[in-house]
């Protein structure tokens, strides 16, 4: 093609590029300069709220890459909530099944880390629950005074409010030989 023609060629497509621009307008942004603002079902750091969370683990079972993970401490006195962020898949799930947003996927986008990875991590350490009947732990306080709380909105009264709220503090495994002694004697179900 003659050199000419090569650069007229050339001079026509600078011009189509600014016809374009100038019909749709900038469309490219100019992160990470500027603040890049993302759409608003972004999947982005999930983001823990520990003031409001009971313990209750419906995250960590939910989860499919255990990035949380939940479990009591050497001494049982804790139940320590753990997120680790280098697991994690952005699923939502999390988010979708926790029953006080205590976690939530943020619009959070820049993560990474260079050596430090503990800015990956996201902690709570919860008091336990200890059984009434054999006196080990597990559950946690704000989770059976969470459970208590919705009991008291059922608009029981109050001798089954009482039954219920001690029947709360009884760990499964008690509740199964309490159910099963009072069902071999043939009574009816005594929680106290
Ligand atoms: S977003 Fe998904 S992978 Fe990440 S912590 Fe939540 S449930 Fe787990
Ligand atoms: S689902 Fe929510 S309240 Fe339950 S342990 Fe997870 S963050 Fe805490």
């Amino acid at each position: 093609m003659p050199k000419s023609k090569n650069r007229y060629n050339k001079g026509y497509k600078v011009l189509k590029f600014l016809d374009i621009s100038e019909k749709y307008g900038k469309i490219t942004y100019g992160y990470p300069f500027e603040k890049y603002d993302v759409n608003e079902h972004y999947r982005g750091l999930p983001k823990y709220d520990f003031s409001t969370c009971i313990g209750c683990a419906a995250c960590g079972i939910a989860c499919p890459p255990n990035a949380i993970t939940i479990k009591f401490n050497e001494d049982k006195s804790k139940l320590i909530w753990e997120f680790d962020c280098g697991r994690c898949i952005f699923c939502g799930r999390c988010d979708e099944v926790c029953p006080t947003t205590a976690i939530r996927l943020s619009e959070e986008f820049e993560l990474a880390t260079k050596f430090d990875k503990s800015s990956l991590i996201q902690r709570g350490e919860l008091d336990s629950q200890y059984c009434t009947k054999c006196k080990k732990a597990f559950s946690t306080k704000r989770l059976v005074q969470y459970s208590y709380e919705r009991l008291s909105k059922a608009m029981l009264d109050e001798k089954r409010l009482q039954e219920a709220k001690s029947y709360l503090q009884i760990c499964p495994e008690c509740k199964e030989k309490i159910a099963s002694t009072n069902i071999t004697k043939g009574e009816e179900m005594e929680i106290r």
